[in-house]
């Protein structure tokens, strides 16, 4: 749940520091892979580099929406546990990072819903 939590944040700052959300999502913990302003691509949950295998346009717009429909589903279950977190959250520090956090995995879940289209 710890790491679950850091895993979001990551990805917020990450958007927040103008990454790229790219489509792909990183083969090990089916995270989704950000292109930072330098053009290196890594994963936000195993934290490290990564480099991809070349694949077809066909493969990779199938690709594409499979991913968009799994990851928006991963996006409404982690909205729904902060939605429980912010009932019960009276600090209010605390609350700003939730409501920060929210407002990423609605950018998030935007851009998702682009990508399938
Ligand atoms: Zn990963």
């Amino acid at each position: 749940m710890q790491s679950n939590d850091a895993h979001v944040k990551r990805m917020a700052d990450l958007l927040r520091e103008g990454a790229a959300m790219l489509s792909q999502i990183c083969p090990d913990c089916k995270t989704p892979l950000f292109r930072l302003s330098g053009g290196e691509v890594i994963c936000p949950g195993c934290n490290r580099r990564v480099v991809f295998a070349k694949s077809t346009d066909t493969e990779r717009v199938a690709t594409q929406a499979a991913v968009a429909s799994s990851l928006e589903a991963v996006i409404m279950n982690k909205i729904s546990d902060i939605r429980s977190c912010l009932e019960s959250t009276t600090d209010l520090l605390a609350l700003e990072k939730q409501i920060r956090v929210l407002s990423a995995l609605f950018d998030l879940l935007e851009k998702v819903r682009k990508t399938k289209l």
